[in-house]
């Protein structure tokens, strides 16, 4: 989506780059073109006006030699017609060999019938100037249509091969005072000014025509008007000539009158001539000639590019030196932006190709250089995450680690981390053994000190209910039988109060270590509570009881622990016995009868058993 919104930006860009550098371009080009173009159609016109400074200088050589011209010599090439008129004789338009030889042809001369021809000067210059043209006609006629002589005194002569004109004029036609002829008259062209005609359409020769006409004077004498006919045509063609660049051309004069316009190619009037640009209606070329009247003021000769605003157009105007007209190339913008279009379309394609393949190769690395080792570290992942490090560590799962990139040294460290895993999981294993064990010991250590009583060390009143419910358990199954015996320590109250509570507990000591030291191997004895204690007899009746008991009374006696407030001297112990029978329901049962007994024994005197 990104190198998607990339692309459009560069081809909006290349877009914007193209419109600007192809109108710099196509603007370039339309300069050079049009510069060549106009330098090309000037050439013409400037031959002309080369050429008739040729004449000029030819025939002012002849004129101020000291050639003569007789009369006779004027009379052999001209004649009076039946009209009065006089013209050159025809043959000189059809072709004859002259007195030097050369041969003469396409000449022809008219005098209107107005005018008096016996003036020696007018014969003479008429004579000179036939002999500069039949030299220099034939050379010039390839590019013009013709080289002509104008006179002031209405006579005209003419080299122009393909037409008779001087032999066809009408007798009475007044030249001198009609269109080009008539201009450079001295009255009305008192600068002596070359005059360029206006284009105009030459029904005969069906050529479009320019006339150039270039007046010599001599002391302040007209003496004659040479002038070139100028075939047009093949600039009009050209100029209308449809171009596939979009582009096309019109020319049209300094005073705003359109000379040629490629409006209406198939119609007769497609070359306009001589319209003024009010008489027609093509808003372009009037903007056109508005826009250049503004922009160009000055007469350079360089090409000026224009931007026509209001019909999307760049204009490339250049002056077509002679008639001093404006060529104008027209380019459409639309035509450039069309170029940037293209352009742009272009970049884009080649853009789009490029990054699918670019797409293409990233995704073939991804896939061989990331995707199938990711999935190799992800299943090694899974394993690990299921616990079997070793698996990972051993190297029984395939990873990548052979790679030469991020991937190759993430799989290293990645089996190197399954195997520190793998080491601490063990270790700690290992440690939580260490410690449970310990714990159970802990335990069973502490169970063992909640038995005991604190003072004397044999088991207290607790172990001694649990001994009692198992045995008494035990026998109810009828897994042996078993008797108990309570013992209380007799006058102890007295003991303590004569002796004090430390020596009180001395004697509850010693009493205890006594008890334990006479009681059998499967017997067991415990503190009951204060100065009594209760001793079970393992598999025993109360007769084999008494037997143990007795001894412990002895065992008593012989501590020999004085006690001057007893009837007996020393300290001395009295007991109750009470055999297992199966009609206790509860192990208190046996314990109320063994107690029940001791009251007999203290009753009967103390220091005694009672069974
Ligand atoms: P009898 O012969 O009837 O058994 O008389 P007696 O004084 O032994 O009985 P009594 O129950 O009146 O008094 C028991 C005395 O035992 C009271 C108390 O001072 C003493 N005694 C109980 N437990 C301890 C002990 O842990 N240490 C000491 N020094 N004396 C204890
Ligand atoms: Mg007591
Ligand atoms: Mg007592």
């Amino acid at each position: 989506m990104i190198s998607l919104c990339i692309v459009a930006v560069i081809s909006f860009a290349s877009y914007a780059n193209v419109f600007s550098t192809q109108t710099e371009k196509r603007l370039n080009e339309l300069k050079t073109d049009v510069a060549e173009r106009v330098r090309t159609d000037s050439e013409i016109f400037r031959l002309a006006e080369d050429n008739l400074k040729v004449f000029e200088k030819e025939f002012m050589q002849l004129y101020l030699s000291d050639a003569k011209v007789t009369k006779e010599e004027f009379w052999s090439c001209y004649f009076v017609d039946a009209q009065g008129a006089t013209r050159m004789k025809r043959e000189y338009f059809d072709g004859l060999y002259g007195k030097d030889g050369n041969y003469i042809y396409g000449m022809s001369s008219f005098i209107g019938n107005n005018q008096r021809v016996d003036d020696p000067d007018f014969q003479r210059r008429l004579v000179l100037a036939n002999r500069v043209l039949t030299r220099l006609g034939p050379a010039w006629v390839n590019r013009f249509a013709n080289v002509h002589v104008a006179f002031p005194e209405n006579a005209i002569t003419l080299f122009y091969p393909e037409e008779p004109w001087g032999l066809n004029a009408r007798a009475d036609l007044p030249m001198n005072e009609l269109g080009v002829i008539g201009a450079v008259s001295k009255q009305k062209n008192p600068e002596r000014r070359s005059i360029w005609s206006g284009l105009y359409f030459d029904e005969t020769a069906k050529k479009w025509m320019i006339t150039y006409m270039d007046p010599v004077d001599y002391d302040g004498r007209h003496l004659i008007t040479p002038g070139h006919d100028l075939y047009l045509t093949d600039l009009m063609e050209r100029l209308v000539e449809s171009s596939n660049d979009g582009t096309y051309n019109f020319i049209i004069r300094k005073d705003g009158y359109l000379v040629a316009h490629p409006s209406n190619p198939s119609d007769a009037q497609k070359w306009v001539g001589q319209l003024s640009l009010d008489k027609i209606d093509i808003p372009s070329v009037k903007e056109a000639y508005q826009r250049i009247r503004e922009e160009i003021k000055d007469e350079t000769a360089e090409v000026r590019i224009i931007q026509n605003k209001t019909h999307d157009s760049y204009l490339a105007v250049g002056m077509i030196r002679g008639p001093e007209w404006y060529f104008v190339r027209v380019l459409p913008v639309a035509k450039i932006r069309d170029a940037a279009h293209q352009e742009a379309r272009r970049v884009f394609v080649e853009g789009m190709t490029v990054l699918f393949a670019v797409l293409l190769v990233v995704y073939s690395v991804m896939r061989y250089q990331a995707e199938k080792p990711l999935q190799q570290l992800t299943h090694a992942a899974e394993v690990i995450g299921s616990g079997e490090y070793g698996e990972v560590a051993e190297g029984r799962i395939p990873l990548p680690v052979q790679l030469n990139n991020e991937i190759g040294l993430l799989s290293t460290r990645f089996v190197e981390m399954a195997g520190s895993v793998k080491d601490a999981k063990e270790n700690l294993e290992r440690i939580v053994e260490e410690r449970t064990q310990a714990l159970e010991k802990a335990n069973a250590d502490l169970m063992e000190m909640s038995l005991l009583d604190g003072l004397t060390g044999i088991h207290n009143r607790r172990s001694f209910d649990r001994s009692l419910a198992h045995i008494f358990s035990d026998a109810k199954q009828g897994l042996g039988t078993f008797s108990v015996m309570m013992l209380d320590i007799d006058y102890f109250k007295s003991y303590n109060d004569t002796y004090g509570h430390a020596e009180g507990d001395g004697a509850l000591k010693a009493i205890a270590a006594a008890i334990k030291g006479t009681i059998r191997e499967e017997d067991r004895c415990f503190r009951y509570g204060g100065e009594e204690f209760v001793v079970i007899f393992n598999d025993a009746n109360a007769t084999a009881a008494e037997g143990i008991a007795e001894r412990i009374i002895q065992s008593v006696h012989r501590l020999g622990i004085a006690h001057s407030e007893s009837p007996y001297g020393i300290i001395t112990v009295s007991g109750g016995i009470a055999e297992y029978d199966d009609a206790y329901a509860k192990p208190e049962e046996i314990v109320k009868a063994a107690d029940q007994k001791l009251y007999i024994a203290k009753n009967k005197g103390r220091n005694r058993i009672a069974l």
